[in-house]
């Protein structure tokens, strides 16, 4: 249940975006990466998921080395039990609300059995049990949220993961949708990483907030620290703009 990067290092071909960056977020914290477009908040991301490799370093969940370059070690993104949404929510408009939130488990050869019954806990969870036979198109826009956020949560994920997923969405689904994940993040007790560039919302969701500059970071800390005491100009300009 909890997260440990140590000396995280991404390049695309010649480009480093991620400079050797630390952190660790425990069983129930509730963290995010705030930063600038392009500063390496999403390849972060993706790198603790197994949707990049990483070029150097060691990322651990619950204490298990999921990625190591450096003893060509790699647990696939399916043994990793991580629960992630992105901003475009992504689920498939030709499966059942079932057959999304049952994907993860179905992939993982979990028993047909298993997967109905786990698919139920997590579509109770958000309210959306008695739309399970239903497709995509046929569902309001929260309701599609609420299934991303179901198919995040199924199977009790080790860790949860937010890329942005408030970004496409209007204020009032906003609201709702950003109440939803504090609720169920407290109720599942993990330990969560939120990608966000709007600075409102890392402060007033997050237990500590990690400020990315240029794939470094900048500051690390709980939402008051960073206001009263930014380390450093560019922390006070970023976390400080009005939004
Ligand atoms: P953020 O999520 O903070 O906006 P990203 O992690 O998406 O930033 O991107 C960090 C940098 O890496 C950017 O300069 C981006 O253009 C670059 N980048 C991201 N993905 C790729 C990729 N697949 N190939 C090459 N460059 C990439
Ligand atoms: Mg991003």
């Amino acid at each position: 249940m909890s997260i440990q990067v140590e000396a995280l290092t991404k390049g695309y071909g010649p480009l480093t975006v991620v400079h050797g960056i630390s952190f660790e977020v425990a069983r129930g914290e509730f963290m995010s990466l705030l930063g600038p477009s392009g500063c390496g908040k999403s390849t972060t991301l993706r790198c603790i998921a197994d949707l990049e490799d990483a070029s150097s370093g060691v990322i651990r969940i619950d204490g298990q080395t999921v990625s190591a370059p450096a003893q060509n070690l790699v647990v696939p993104v399916h043994e990793r039990q991580v629960g992630m949404v992105f901003q475009s929510y992504a689920i498939w408009p030709h499966m059942t609300v079932a057959a999304n939130v049952g994907f993860p488990l179905a992939i993982r050869k979990v028993p047909a059995r298993d997967v109905a019954r786990q698919v139920d806990n997590a579509l109770e969870i958000v309210g959306m049990r008695h739309l399970r036979q239903r497709h995509p198109a046929q569902l309001s826009g929260g309701q599609q949220q609420r299934v991303a956020l179901a198919r995040a949560i199924v199977g009790r994920p080790r860790v949860l993961l937010f890329d942005e997923p408030l970004s496409n969405l209007d204020a009032k689904l906003r609201e709702s949708t950003r109440a939803e994940i504090k609720r169920l993040q407290r109720e599942l007790d993990v330990a969560t990483v939120y990608v966000t560039h709007d600075q409102e919302e890392a402060l007033s969701m997050s237990d500590r907030v990690l400020v990315m500059d240029g794939g470094r970071i900048a500051q690390a800390g709980t939402p008051k620290q960073l206001y009263r005491r930014p380390a450093n100009r560019f922390v006070a300009d970023f976390v400080g703009r009005a939004s």
